[in-house]
C-alpha cells in the first residue's frame, strides 16, 4: 500500500528520458511480415519503385526489416517536445468506481491540437519530405484526424498540404475541415473531378459519398502526377507504425521508472499503427524471451479485419494503385457500415500487427459501438477526459478486463492506449445520448462476397 502511494496520478518523463530512436520491432521478429508487392508486377517492391510515391527515407524505413533502432532526427525530437512526453495516467478514479483490484493505466495521446496520436507520424513524414526538397504532400483523410495532424506538421515545415477528404466527412465535419484550412491545407471532397480515378468513380457511382480507399487512390494519383509531391499515409504502413513507437517507448520508460510490470496491454486497432506503436517495445521483450504480456487488439464489430478477415495479400486501396500487403483484410472493396469510429473503418490491418496476430503474440476482440459509447461516457464522467470513439474501444475492453479481475480478485496491471479526444465527434455522442445509435455487424455472406474479389496472389 505504501509502495503504491508513491505512484503519481500522472507519470511524466523528463525531456532527457524521451526516446531518441524509434524501435523497429521487425528486427526482432523471426518471421518477418511478408514483403509488400508492386501492384503492376506482383513482385516484392524495391525502394526505387517506391520512390515515385513515398519520400526516399520513408521508403527505406518501409522496407527495413533489420535495423532495430532508427534515430529520431533532432528536428523531429524538438517538435515532439512541444506536446510530448505524453502522460501515463493511473486511472485511480476509474478503479475505485469499478471496485476492481486491477491497476489501470492509460497512455494519453490527445494532448495536442490535432487531438490524437497521428501527429507523431505526421511530423516525421513532413520532415523527410522537407529534407528531400519536396514542395508538398498529398493524403486522404476519413474522419479528419490524420488530415488535421498532417496540416499541422506541414505548416511547421512550410510544405504544401493537399488533403482528399471523404465527401461524407467533408460535409458532416465542417469543423475538422476548417481546422485543416486554418493550418493552410487545401481540402478537396473525394471523389472529386480533379483526378482520373475520382472522375471514373463519379461516373460509375454518381452521388456517392466516398470512401477512404477511394480518397487514397485520388491522393496517390495527385502525388505521382505532380512534380515535387509525394503521398503520405496516416496508418497501416510499417513506417507509420515505426514512428508511433514513441508511444510504447515512453510508456515502457514510465513503467520502468516506478518498477511497474504490465500484465495486459490493450489498444484499439484501425490500421494498426497506434496499437503497433504502443506494443512494439513489449512485443520485442516477448520475442527476445525477456518478458511476457497479454496483448489485446480491439476492433469494431462493424469492421472486424482481425477477428473475421482473411490473412492474404490485398490492395491497400480501392483504386489498386498502392502496393499490395499481406494482411488480415476484409477485402479492399469492403465498405463498412457508417460506424462512428471513422478512424477504425479500414478494411485491412498493418502487416506487422497481422503477422504478430497470426503467430499468437496478440489476441483480438471486436466490440459493438453502443457498448463502446457506454464505456466512453462512463470514462468521461469518472476520469474527466472526453475520449475519441476509436480510443473508447480500448476503454471498453480495459473495463471488461478490470471487471474480470474483480470477479477473480486478481490485482492485474492493465495498460491501455487512449489515442485521442472526441471533441469533433459530438454528432456521434449526440446519437448515443438520444438513444439513436445502432450496431451493424456484417453477415458472413457479405464478407464472403467481399473475399471473392480478393486478388489472387501466390
Ligand atoms: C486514427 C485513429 C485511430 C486508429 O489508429 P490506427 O493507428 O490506424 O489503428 C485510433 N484513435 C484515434 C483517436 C484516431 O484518430
Amino acid at each position: 500500500m505504501l509502495e503504491e502511494k508513491k505512484i503519481p496520478y500522472k507519470i511524466y518523463l523528463e525531456e532527457d528520458e524521451m526516446p531518441t530512436s524509434w524501435y523497429n520491432v521487425r528486427a526482432d521478429m523471426k518471421n518477418k511480415p511478408a514483403p509488400i508487392l508492386n501492384p503492376a508486377t506482383l513482385k516484392p517492391i524495391t525502394v526505387e519503385e517506391l520512390e515515385p510515391i513515398f519520400c526516399r527515407e520513408l521508403a527505406q524505413q518501409e522496407l527495413d526489416d533489420t535495423t532495430p533502432y532508427i534515430e529520431i532526427p533532432q528536428e523531429i525530437r524538438d517538435f515532439y517536445k512541444m506536446y510530448r512526453p505524453a502522460p501515463l495516467v493511473r486511472a485511480y478514479c476509474l478503479e475505485k468506481a469499478l471496485g476492481t483490484p486491477a491497476k489501470i493505466y492509460y497512455k494519453f495521446e490527445g494532448n495536442n491540437t490535432s487531438g490524437s496520436h497521428k501527429l507523431n507520424s505526421a511530423i516525421a513524414q513532413a520532415y523527410y519530405a522537407k529534407k528531400q526538397g519536396l514542395k508538398g504532400v498529398t493524403t486522404e483523410t476519413g474522419a479528419g484526424q490524420w488530415g488535421t495532424a498532417l496540416s499541422m506538421a506541414c505548416s511547421y515545415f512550410d510544405l504544401d498540404c493537399n488533403v482528399y477528404m471523404v465527401k461524407v466527412s467533408y460535409e458532416q465535419k465542417p469543423f475538422r475541415r476548417e481546422v485543416m484550412r486554418t493550418y493552410g491545407a487545401n481540402v478537396t471532397p473525394s471523389p472529386s473531378n480533379t483526378t482520373h480515378v475520382g472522375r471514373k468513380i463519379l461516373e460509375e457511382f454518381p452521388g456517392t459519398t466516398g470512401s477512404l480507399g477511394c480518397a487514397i487512390s485520388e491522393a496517390v494519383e495527385a502525388a505521382t502526377t505532380k512534380e515535387g509531391y509525394r503521398y503520405v499515409l496516416g496508418s497501416v504502413l510499417s513506417q507509420v507504425l515505426l514512428h508511433q513507437t514513441v508511444i510504447g517507448l515512453e510508456t515502457k520508460t514510465a513503467l520502468d521508472k516506478y518498477d511497474i510490470k504490465a500484465d495486459i496491454i490493450i489498444g484499439c486497432a484501425g490500421g494498426g499503427s497506434n496499437l503497433g506503436g504502443l506494443i512494439s517495445p513489449f512485443v520485442g521483450e516477448i520475442l527476445r524471451g525477456e518478458a511476457d504480456y497479454r496483448i489485446i487488439a480491439v476492433e469494431p464489430a462493424s469492421c472486424p479485419s482481425l477477428t473475421r478477415g482473411k490473412y492474404v495479400y490485398d490492395f491497400c486501396d480501392t483504386g489498386k494503385v498502392c502496393p499490395l500487403a499481406k494482411m488480415y483484410t476484409l477485402g479492399s472493396g469492403f465498405i463498412p457500415s457508417a460506424n462512428h469510429a471513422g478512424g477504425l473503418r479500414y478494411h485491412g490491418m498493418s502487416s506487422i500487427v497481422s503477422q504478430l496476430y497470426e503467430e499468437g503474440y496478440i489476441e483480438a476482440v471486436s466490440v459493438e459501438q453502443t457498448s463502446v459509447f457506454e464505456a466512453a461516457q462512463q470514462f468521461a464522467r469518472i476520469e474527466g477526459i472526453l475520449p475519441a470513439p476509436e480510443s473508447s474501444h480500448a476503454i471498453k475492453v480495459a473495463i471488461d478486463e478490470a471487471m474480470k479481475c474483480k470477479e477473480t480478485g486478481e490485482e492485474k496491471t492493465i495498460v491501455f492506449g487512449l489515442t485521442g479526444t472526441g471533441y469533433f465527434d459530438m454528432v456521434a455522442y449526440q446519437r448515443y445520448n438520444d438513444g439513436e445509435m445502432s450496431d451493424y455487424i456484417p453477415t458472413d455472406d457479405e464478407l464472403e462476397a467481399s473475399f471473392a474479389k480478393l486478388p489472387k496472389v501466390e
